[in-house]
């Protein structure tokens, strides 16, 4: 059988689609990218906030009305965890639903293709320069804005064998850079009682893959950066210096709300860090306009961010999810200050971007290539697109080598100029 696949939301859901993959394509089945010549339509769908599940169902309405009668249309993840019924409901002809992590009971559930079709690599779907590996799944954290310990229950970390086999086998398929994500990346290892689990899955991981040069650490929880992890990270050759912690707040009052942990604990693991690690890139994010937030909550965080001056920083306007505890909070603020706060923080965050990347020209930096075309034109000269070790795939910024490059080089560069968030860079 024939499938196409689409996946909406978070890295963590594009990893889990790998694996729904991976299932399928164990009993014979084969992507297509034409959903019209698909005999099975698939979402994998994300329900984190309202925006997500509105694009979730838009997007398995459109597959729906578009598709042929002999097609079927299974849906997944996130939004299906917990509105099954609504999405039966709002778009009946969905013709079965699964909730997270029933990758094997969809493979299952199709049972071995009739077809015999030619698979080229049956093990490891989306190869390519940057892979993500997903630690663990689920969350123990007490977080009053989110739904995800709703949605995915309980953390539980992954096999360290089976991960190590998954980035071998990234490692094997070209994959130049590996990305570790889960909810809470420090959390893993907890529910085994190991509490510098992580320390010893880098360790790991630098040693079984030492061909991939770089290994990155995407959502650690404040509080739980360990000296150990701080050293090992310094100490491996292939981590890099790189860390994205999400902070949401600046404020101990606001952080007591949504139940996170105090700033004390963010700034024992931002200085961990940075001892271990001087030249490390931060990259974190926050929610501003959460219930009761004031104008001298939200002055605490920018002083904070004025403080850390942070590579890089996301920010959200608070949005309500029903089911969470902070729903029921009193003080929702204006959606107007709301909106103010945010362009200002952005603004504050965009002015310290710019200085940080500055800072870095006339230095020396490697560049990884992703760019599959020859490169960009700038003012007649070709450039390849890449990144450096700073900035995360999908979410930070670029850097432009001047030259053409194939796409998993690791070229040797010097700064030469700097954008508010990507470089301009030559080879040396
Ligand atoms: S740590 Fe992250 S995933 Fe877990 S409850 Fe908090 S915000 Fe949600």
């Amino acid at each position: 059988m024939k499938y196409h696949l689409k996946t909406l939301g978070c890295a963590k859901n594009t990893v889990d689609s790998w694996r729904m993959e991976s299932a399928l394509r164990s009993s014979g089945h084969v992507p297509s990218f034409d959903k019209q010549e698909a005999d099975l339509l698939l979402v994998n769908t994300c329900g984190f906030i309202d925006e997500a599940s509105t694009e979730s169902l838009e997007a398995i309405r459109d597959l729906d009305s578009n598709r042929r009668k002999d097609q079927q249309l299974w849906v997944a993840g996130c939004l299906t965890q917990i509105a099954s019924e609504r999405v039966k409901k709002e778009i009946p002809g969905v013709d079965h639903t699964f909730g997270v992590e029933e990758w094997d009971s969809i493979a299952m559930k199709l049972g071995p293709s009739q077809e015999k079709y030619d698979i080229p690599d049956a093990t490891m779907p989306g190869a390519s320069v940057s892979a993500y590996l997903k630690v663990s799944d689920g969350c123990d954290r007490p977080c009053t804005f989110c739904i995800i310990p709703k949605i995915k229950g309980q953390m539980k970390s992954g096999d360290q064998q089976r991960l190590l086999s998954e980035a071998k086998m990234h490692a094997y398929a070209g994959a130049k850079e590996l990305v570790l994500i889960a909810q809470d990346t420090t959390a893993f290892g907890e529910d085994t009682k190991d509490n510098d689990g992580l320390a010893h899955l880098l360790e790991a991981l630098s040693e079984a893959v030492p061909e991939v040069p770089w290994i990155r650490l995407m959502y650690a929880y404040p509080g739980k950066v360990t000296p150990r992890l701080a050293e090992a990270m310094s100490r491996l050759p292939n981590i890099v210096p790189y860390v994205d912690m999400p902070l949401q707040h600046g404020s101990d009052a606001t952080l007591r709300r949504m139940k996170r942990p105090s700033l004390r604990k963010a700034n024992q693991s931002l200085e961990l860090l940075t001892k271990e690690m001087p030249e490390i890139a931060l990259r974190t994010t926050f929610i501003v306009g959460f219930p009761g937030e004031t104008e001298s909550e939200f002055s605490e965080l920018l002083d904070f961010i004025e403080e850390w001056k942070f590579d890089h920083i996301g920010a959200f306007s608070y949005s309500p999810q029903e089911g969470t505890p902070a729903f029921s909070h009193e003080g929702f603020v204006d959606s107007a200050v709301v909106a103010d706060r945010y362009s200002r923080l952005m603004m504050l965050a965009q002015d310290i971007s710019s200085s940080r990347t500055k800072e870095l020209v006339g230095k020396r930096v490697e560049v990884l290539i992703e760019s599959e075309e020859p490169g960009e034109n700038i003012e007649g000269d070709l450039f390849s697109i890449g990144r450096s070790f700073r900035d995360a795939p999908e979410v930070d910024g670029m850097a432009f080598v001047k030259g053409v490059f194939k796409s998993g080089e690791l070229v040797p560069t010097m700064v030469k100029g700097a954008l508010p968030y990507d470089l301009l860079c030559y080879p040396v």
